[in-house]
């Protein structure tokens, strides 16, 4: 591990606004990345302001990414010091970075109220990755997660997770590159925070905006089944992945309690739904968990029902990371390799997750999960 920037973590209080640069007042403002383009387009409509005001100040945003409306230089004064009155800019306080030998990199960034999210950057040979969270902590409660250990403290709201991307992108813009792909595979279940999760792909991938194509975007659910549905209809061609981790009823309720509200058999009834509806390709991810759900019948019976669903699919075999709460063991590697070859060998595509950053915990909450233990008396 190299690190590379550590902020004081006495910036970590809650209320400490001085140090992060937000004062009260502006805290209690809504944050400027809520907004979608619609939504400003009637703010400045209200203010009188004529209709290109909306995508000067879009572009402002999104486009050049100013970190202050006072940049705004082809906006009228007055309607800059309106904007500063009534909108916060600041969301996300950089308090951690580490950089992994790989070059992934993983912020850990305190929000207005003092909740500490994290945010994973990876560089693949198809470009730049971003990880986004959507909730602080999660409550679906995951046996093998860290993100859900402490419970729900909240949804993030739309601008919260947009600027997680706008983050990595202005790291990138020092070095001439950009965020070609997210991924909603942080901390929280995206499900749960529907509308929020919405109006944030609608602005990353506006063409006015950051412009990151649907297709390089994937929703990771543990099975929020009527949304599963929801998404189905929302007619955008960004991709699903689904957390199935086991092959049959039992298994999965062992693994994941969501699954006793919404059962096996009704997240794949939604999703035959998703892919008929769509005709996009659905991830299946499996953490593979040692003597759990890695044995060769389990591949079997995973190969079978994938087949039966007619649901064209790829399977995304993780092996599990460990997780210091949990006493899971990982799978031995030449029995990941036997897993995926069953699947293989029945015709279902199947790859293995490649690691990236375990030596910086960047797995699903370990980071933001050490920092709490941290922060504890
Ligand atoms: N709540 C959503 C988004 C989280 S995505 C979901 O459940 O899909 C993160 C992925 O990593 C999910 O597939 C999740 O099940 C998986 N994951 C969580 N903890 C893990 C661990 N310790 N090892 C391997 N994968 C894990």
């Amino acid at each position: 591990m190299i690190k590379i920037n550590r902020i004081g973590t006495d910036a970590n209080r809650t209320g400490d606004a001085q140090k992060t640069g937000m004062n009260a007042q502006d805290m209690e403002l809504p944050f400027i990345y809520d907004l979608s383009l619609d939504a400003l387009r009637r703010w400045l409509a209200d203010q009188g302001e004529p209709a290109y005001r909306a995508d000067q100040l879009y572009d402002w945003l999104y486009v050049k990414r100013a970190d202050d409306f006072s940049a705004m230089t082809n906006l009228p004064k007055a309607l800059r010091e309106r904007l500063a009155q009534s909108f916060r800019f600041v969301a996300l306080e950089e308090i951690d970075r580490l950089t992994s030998a790989d070059g992934t990199v993983k912020f850990l960034f305190r929000l207005h109220d003092g909740h500490a999210i994290e945010t994973v950057l990876m560089k693949h040979d198809y470009g730049n990755s971003v990880c986004v969270t959507t909730q602080v902590g999660c409550r679906i409660g995951c046996t093998f997660c860290a993100s859900t250990l402490g419970g729900l403290k909240r949804n993030l709201t739309a601008g919260e997770i947009t600027a997680q991307v706008v983050k990595c992108q202005k790291m990138l813009d020092a070095i001439g590159d950009r965020v070609d792909s997210i991924v909603v595979m942080g901390i929280g279940e995206p499900f749960e925070n529907y509308d929020n999760l919405m109006t944030f792909l609608r602005t990353v991938t506006h063409e006015k905006g950051l412009n990151i194509g649907a297709r390089h975007i994937t929703v990771s659910t543990s099975g929020i089944v009527p949304n599963i549905y929801r998404f189905a209809d929302e007619k955008t061609q960004i991709n699903l992945a689904i957390s199935i981790h086991a092959p049959n009823d039992a298994l999965r309720s062992r693994l994941m309690p969501v699954n006793r509200r919404y059962p096996f058999r009704d997240v794949m009834d939604a999703l035959k739904y998703y892919w008929e509806k769509t005709r996009r390709r659905v991830t299946f991810e499996y953490a593979l968990i040692g003597g759990v759900n890695d044995r060769p019948e389990h591949a079997e019976e995973l190969a079978d029902v994938l087949l039966s669903s007619g649901i064209r699919c790829h399977v995304n075999l993780i092996p599990v990371n460990y997780v210091p709460e949990r006493n899971y063991v990982r799978t031995p590697r030449e029995d990941v390799f036997r897993f995926q070859r069953i699947l293989l060998g029945k015709g279902i595509n199947a790859t293995i997750r490649r690691e990236q950053g375990a030596d910086i915990a960047a797995a699903c909450g370990q980071l933001r999960a050490r920092h709490e233990a941290l922060l504890k008396p």
